[in-house]
């Protein structure tokens, strides 16, 4: 499998309602699918749609799998690339033991090319260099399957590059891309694509997968919400007990400033960056955030939240309304997708942390 390096990158938002009406989303299960790689769950409904997608009448050149880190976009990514270069595919899935299923195995299938990995920009450039090996007829498969993982991640220019090869592509052509965003990508490539939108494992289910992993009841709970049901990140918590501290950390950092009167958070907002100069650090405390606001839509609901922190939660969901919750949410995806560029970082964080609702 060939694998481009990338560089730069631009984010857009505006979601378009042509696309937003394509996106199918997948509602979770209680039967999951299980990621052979982890032995944690992944949504089995979106998986079961890839499949229908490749196997149907349904089928497209393009695809865009849609959902928050760690929800499993590139294993399905893999699944789907994978079928479609095996030679003796069955029922929209790879057989795993042809010649060239051992080469997807190993990251070598030549007619397979893999962008936009390692969250760096992907530019004109590489989608030009990429377009270009397009023409060429596949060397063992029937198709040539090129997949843009994060493609939040490509240049205005490089979306604008890609766009007429998702609309009329080479006829081996395939294109997967995965994005954690509709909102994230220019409403011209969603439009091209047939839209998968992977929800997130129900957190029963994850935590019941991490207790058949091994972790005791309590940590498994834990662990199940503070990923959200993304069983990606809810292993990278299970394995790395640092990582599992500093997203406790990140939510704390959320709380106080909430509790914060008006004259402080300036101060904070400055600690904030200061504490969070990498720029990947400062998005996961983000994502963080996002993530605990999540949890306050579902509190404010009266969905049941025993996880790591309820109680500060309970308290803020009961001081606070659940639209001023969505109002936070907004804000920061805004946020996120302006640091994603060239925006000001000071600025973007003491604008949002000025901006939270103070707590009543
Ligand atoms: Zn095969």
């Amino acid at each position: 499998m060939r694998r481009c390096t990338v560089t730069n990158m631009r984010a857009k938002s505006s979601r378009p309602k042509a696309a937003a009406a394509r996106s199918r989303a997948v509602a979770a299960s209680a039967h999951p699918t299980t990621d052979h790689q982890s032995g944690i769950p992944v949504n089995p409904r979106s998986a079961e749609y890839l499949r229908q997608l490749l196997n149907g009448r349904r089928r497209s050149h393009a695809y865009l799998i849609v959902g928050p880190r760690g929800v499993g976009k590139t294993w399905l990514a893999r699944v789907m690339a994978n079928a479609a270069v095996c030679h003796r595919p069955s029922n929209g899935q790879a057989c795993g033991d042809c010649e060239s299923c051992a080469m997807f195995a190993l990251n070598r299938h030549p007619d397979v090319t893999v962008v936009g990995e390692r969250e760096q920009p992907t530019t004109v450039e590489h989608i030009r260099a990429l377009l270009s090996t397009l023409d060429r007829r596949p060397t063992v498969s029937q198709r040539r399957v090129t997949v843009i993982d994060q493609a939040e991640q490509l240049t205005e220019e490089a979306a604008n590059a890609l766009l007429k090869s998702l609309e009329e592509p080479s006829g081996a052509g395939m294109f997967i891309l995965t994005a954690s965003s509709l909102r994230a990508l220019p409403p011209t490539v969603v439009s091209r694509c047939a839209v998968v939108t992977v929800a997130p494992v129900p957190v029963e289910t994850l935590k019941a997968q991490l207790i058949r992993d091994g972790l005791d009841s309590t940590r498994a709970g834990a662990i199940a919400v503070l990923s959200d049901g993304r069983p990606g990140i809810a292993r990278y918590l299970a394995t790395l007990p640092a990582a599992y501290e500093q997203f406790l950390a990140d939510s704390d950092v959320l709380i106080s400033v909430w509790r914060a009167p008006l004259h402080e958070r300036l101060t904070m907002a400055a600690d904030v960056v200061d504490d969070y100069q990498e720029p990947s650090r400062l998005i996961g405390l983000l994502e963080r955030w996002q993530s605990l606001i999540g949890r306050l839509l579902r509190i404010s609901a009266g969905l049941s939240d025993r996880g790591p922190r309820h109680e500060q939660l309970h308290d803020i969901a009961r001081r606070l309304t659940p639209s001023s919750f969505a109002e936070t949410a907004d804000r920061l995806l805004a946020v996120r997708q302006r640091l994603n560029g060239t925006a000001n970082t000071r600025l973007n964080i003491e604008s949002l942390v000025l901006h939270l609702p103070r707590l009543v």
